[in-house]
Formats: C-alpha cells, structure tokens, sequence
C-alpha cells in the first residue's frame, strides 16, 4: 500500500503560522490552543487537556490491538524578566539553553501579566561601537552582560514598571522564519516543524479517507524544553510511543536535513529496540530515506515519561535539523520523510 500524499503548501503554511507564535516554555498555551483549533477540523479525533495544559487528542478505531501514542511539543525556548535594571534596561533569566550569541540584536516581545506586549531587542550591554570601542568584541555573552532595550520611553527602573512590566514576565525572542528553496530557516523548528509533521500526516490520512490501524493518541507536549513534558498525559493503556522530535545536525553527527532519522541512544539513554526494529522496517517498506544516530546533549519526552514510570516501548524519530537551539534550519525533504514514517507507522 503507497502512502497518501502530503500536501506541501499545507505543511508549510501551518508551520510559519505556527512558528510564529510566541510559545516559550510555561507560556505556551497560544501555540497549543493553535494545533487544537487546526485539528477540530476533523470530526474523527477527540480532544482533551491534560491539567498541565498538553494537548492529548485521541483518534479511536476498531482494533483488537493496544493503541500507540506519538508525542510532540509546541513550547520553545525563550526567557522571562530576571531584574530591571537601574538605567530601564532587563536582565534576562533564560528558559531551556537558548545561546546568547544567537539571539544578540534579535527582537523580543515582552508579555506582561496584565496582558500587553512590549517590544525591545537583545543587546550585550557594551553595545555601542562608538563608547566601548573594541570592548564590545571581548564582553562575554552571558546572563550577567546581555540584556533588553525596550523601545518605549524609560531610563530608570521605576520608568519600566511604569510601563507594566514586572519580574516573571515572559520575553519571547523573534523567530524570524524565512522559506527559500525548500529550507525553512527559523528559530524553534525544534519542535515545531514535528508537530506539523503530526498534524499534516493526520490530515493527509484523512483526505485520502485512511484511518490509523490501531487507536492512536497524539500528546502535545507544553513543557519539553525543561525536561517533564510528557512525564503525564500518555494513557496506560498506550503500548508504543513514539518521540517525533528533531534530530540533531553538525560535526560528527550522521544525521542531516534531506532525512529523517532514528535515534538509537541520547543523553538519556538508550531506545527500545524492538520498536526501532519496526519503524526501521517501515521505513524500507516505504523506501522512507532514514539515518540512525547517536545524540550527546539530547533528551526527549518519551523519556521523561520512561522516568515518570511508564510502561511502552519507546522510540525517536525526526527531520534533521541544523544549528539547533540557535538559528535552526530543515528541509522540506527531511520534513516529508517524517510525515510519511508518521503515516507508515499509523497505518501498518
Ligand atoms: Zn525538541
């Protein structure tokens, strides 16, 4: 049986759509309540929260099988208000391991608790080429040196919580999504390229009138980016769980961003190996173009929830994905190979 096929301007325009909304992590209900609303599309999938705020969505059909589970997460890295300074300027306290280099002169939204949003940028603290000369080159790029220069009118601390903004208040970092010749080039398509991966699958099953083999829960995860994500909200009835999340590309790494990839063994472990056994043979059956790699600085979900106690076996797939937690690029080649081992795994 041949695969239904994506529809290409689908899966990018749900994807921009959703990488531009802000969603660090503790903070990530716009981009949830997002995918929820994409997917009450479908008449066939039900939908619940988790008291967390993750996004289980259950599509049920007649198996004699245990139902599978996949799991992705919509939050991202970002930062929340760690001080205001004396001369108006915010300290940062970042949320997941954003680097700093990377994010230096972005632009960055400030969510405050009443509500509103503030603009500002990222700057190291030594800024001006024309007062700290070459000294600009030399300051570190730490918690202590970058900081946010809001572009509203204030020069102490008092000026800034005038404006409303408080200690604790989100700062999310632009993501700057930019599509040139099948490469999708943004921040934070860990993890949101793979939640788009769910949900294109979801919907090219559906349009070419396909169900799942064996009842499938979809987790979307809200707190990936600090470890616990998916530790709740995967059903115990759930046999296998796949990760889809992005894998990682650079020196040394097997992975890149024309495939997807399997990922044996991370920082958190190794994965189940009669399930990567499956998806392997999937992926042959499909002619699926797939690495397998090894992950140093990586943990996922589907381990948090192997940690929590649950009880699956457990794999990891997902598109490659270069310069990770920094300015992030895939493919869309990655991309569709990852939507169809999704689909070859629901459907078999
Ligand atoms: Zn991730």
């Amino acid at each position: 049986m041949s695969l239904p096929t994506i529809d290409q301007d689908y899966f990018v325009d749900f994807l921009v759509k959703l990488l531009n909304i802000h969603s660090p992590t503790g903070f990530a209900e716009p981009a949830i309540a997002f995918v929820e609303k994409e997917l009450s599309q479908f008449d066939q999938l039900q939908m619940t929260r988790t008291r967390k705020g993750a996004l289980v969505v259950k599509w049920e059909v007649e198996s004699e099988e245990a139902p599978v589970a996949l799991t992705a997460h919509v939050d991202t890295l970002g930062a929340v208000v760690k001080e205001i300074k004396s001369n108006g300027r915010l300290r940062l306290s970042r949320i997941g391991g954003i680097q700093w280099p990377s994010v230096e002169t972005e632009g960055t939204w400030i969510f405050t608790s009443k509500g509103e949003k503030i603009r500002g940028s990222v700057l190291i603290d030594t800024a001006s080429g024309h007062v700290h000369g070459a000294a600009g080159n030399d300051t570190p790029r730490n918690d202590e040196h970058m900081e946010v220069r809001l572009d509203a009118r204030t020069t102490s601390e008092k000026e800034t919580r005038e404006l409303g903004i408080n200690i604790g208040d989100c700062v999310a970092f632009d993501p700057r999504v930019e599509v040139t010749n099948g490469f999708i080039r943004s921040r934070f398509l860990d993890d949101k390229a793979c939640v788009a991966n769910i949900v294109s699958a979801i919907k090219s099953m559906v349009d070419a009138g396909l169900s799942p083999a064996r009842s499938v829960y979809f987790h979307i995860s809200n707190y990936e980016e600090v470890g616990h994500g998916a530790s709740a909200g995967i059903p115990t009835d759930v046999a296998e769980l796949v990760t889809v999340d992005m894998a990682v590309v650079g020196r040394g790494q097997e992975s890149d961003e024309f495939n997807a990839t399997l990922c044996i063994k991370d920082g958190g472990g190794v994965y189940h190996e009669g399930l990567n056994k499956k998806l392997r043979a999937l992926a042959g059956r499909h002619s699926i173009p797939y690495k397998t790699d090894v992950y140093v600085f990586y943990g996922s979900d589907g381990e948090a929830f192997w940690r929590a106690g649950g009880d699956v076996a457990l794999a990891l797939i997902g598109p490659g994905i270069d310069a990770s937690h920094n300015y992030e690029r895939a493919h869309m080649d990655g991309l569709n190979a990852t939507t169809n081992w999704i689909m070859a795994y629901l459907l078999d």
